[in-house]
């Protein structure tokens, strides 16, 4: 079962992808882990990431392509795997589709978690952090027994920078720039599900379930 995510930063589809990665014994495959896993170990993709890294740009299509080809290769792979965080560009998609179908393979799935950007903005606005010890916390979902003094070591709770409702917004607008054209993409080729990302986490997990089979 070969699954792509689709959904906006802070609508949840990191989570979901873990859990479908959990319950049917596929890899979770996330563009920074590959990375981070071939710069680790030094492999020559690695070697190139890393000089667009340190530079603090993107890497570019054609090496993420060539590094994503090169993980879904793996053993582990061969039933399956859930991208996370991939494609994020119609050029990444087409890429894609290219490498599997030289494979004689093709993607199962497409999945969008939606979240309106209101809710996001929402949610985000919510969390905390300790400046001390780097806990993160959630003023409904996961409060800190005393309002705003970290449970784990005293230290004073702040909304970071990243979970302003501007930066929020300003991040919701680069998704939907570059992303949206990946659901048009997939829903041409019949593969897409849009699924509530509004509901409970289960819930969310449930109806994702129903799409992929038990
Ligand atoms: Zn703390």
């Amino acid at each position: 079962m070969k699954i792509i995510m689709l959904g906006a930063p802070g609508a949840g589809k990191g989570t979901q992808a873990k859990k479908i990665a959990a319950k049917y014994g596929i890899p979770h495959i996330s563009t920074g882990d590959i990375f981070r896993a071939n710069i680790k170990n030094g492999t020559e993709l690695g070697k190139k990431a890393k000089t667009y890294m340190d530079q603090g740009m993107l890497v570019p299509d054609d090496l993420t392509v060539d590094l994503v080809t090169d993980r879904i290769h793996k053993d582990d792979c061969k039933n399956g795997y859930v991208l996370d965080g991939f494609p994020r560009t119609i050029p990444q998609a087409e890429a894609l589709d290219k490498a599997l179908s030289a494979m004689n393979e093709k993607l199962d799935h497409a999945i969008e978690v939606n979240v309106p950007d209101e809710n996001i903005v929402k949610r985000m606005s919510g969390r905390r952090a300790c400046l001390n010890c780097g806990a993160t916390y959630h003023v409904v979902h996961a409060p800190t027994k005393v309002e705003n003094i970290c449970d784990m070591c005293g230290g004073e709770l702040i909304l970071r920078d990243d979970d302003k409702p501007e930066t929020v917004l300003k991040r919701l607008g680069i998704y939907h720039n570059q992303t949206k054209p990946l659901i048009d993409y997939y829903k041409e080729e019949g593969i897409l599900t849009t699924i509530d990302g509004t509901a409970a986490l289960e819930d969310v997990f449930k109806a994702i379930i129903a799409i992929l089979g038990e």
